[in-house]
């Protein structure tokens, strides 16, 4: 009986659910689920191992102009760069290291089609990928997975307290990976997709 018990409440367990709107961050001092839908926008999501300590962004936009940035920047969390480095500041203070640190990244789709010929240096969906690959990459951090680009949203749910990510397509085609926007190549940057996340 006591088995039977332990497995129901490991499906049903009473998990809050919290809704991360653009341009905020969540670090999550309790478990919870933190579900987000993104288009052009990009969520970094770093899990703690040790801690099992969860943080998530939903960046707008790829670059922080701000003068405050980096030390104290006052953008909050619509840039993409600047919120990997608050992100990482956050579990450092709740004594993170970076080593444990479990890194994934979704969205970043090409919403929007290039118009009258325009080219495509300006779409945001793209620009954002770039700037959270390379923030990650100048950070000395591991990226365990990613599903990005492609031109559909995505819902997803991130576990706080396990690291896991669960993602909903909301269109179909072909993906990206951060390999291309690399500076230095690394073999494990190509199949990062694949592992622990499922679609549901
Ligand atoms: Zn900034």
């Amino acid at each position: 009986m006591k088995v039977t018990f332990m497995m129901m409440k490991s499906v049903c367990p009473r998990i809050p659910i919290v809704h991360l709107g653009p341009g905020n961050i969540y670090l999550a001092e309790r478990p919870c689920i933190v579900t987000t839908v993104l288009g052009s926008c990009i969520s970094v999501t770093m899990f703690a191992i040790r801690l099992q300590l969860g943080i998530i962004c939903h960046g707008l936009l790829p670059t922080c102009n701000e003068s405050s940035c980096p030390t104290n920047c006052t953008a909050g969390a619509r840039y993409v760069d600047c919120s990997v480095l608050q992100m990482l500041k956050a579990l450092y203070r709740m004594g993170a290291r970076r080593p444990e640190i479990k890194v994934k990244i979704f969205g970043g789709a090409e919403m929007l089609r290039p118009v009258n010929g325009s080219n495509d240096s300006i779409n945001v969906g793209r620009q954002n990928i770039i700037s959270a690959c390379r923030a990650i990459e100048r950070h000395g951090l591991n990226l365990s997975a990613s599903d990005i680009g492609g031109n559909w949203g995505r819902k997803i749910l991130f576990y706080t307290h396990t690291g896991d990510v669960f993602l909903r397509r909301i269109g179909n085609g072909p993906k990206t990976s951060c390999g291309p926007y690399l500076r230095r190549r690394s073999p494990g940057h190509e199949n990062v997709a694949q592992g622990r996340d499922a679609s549901w």
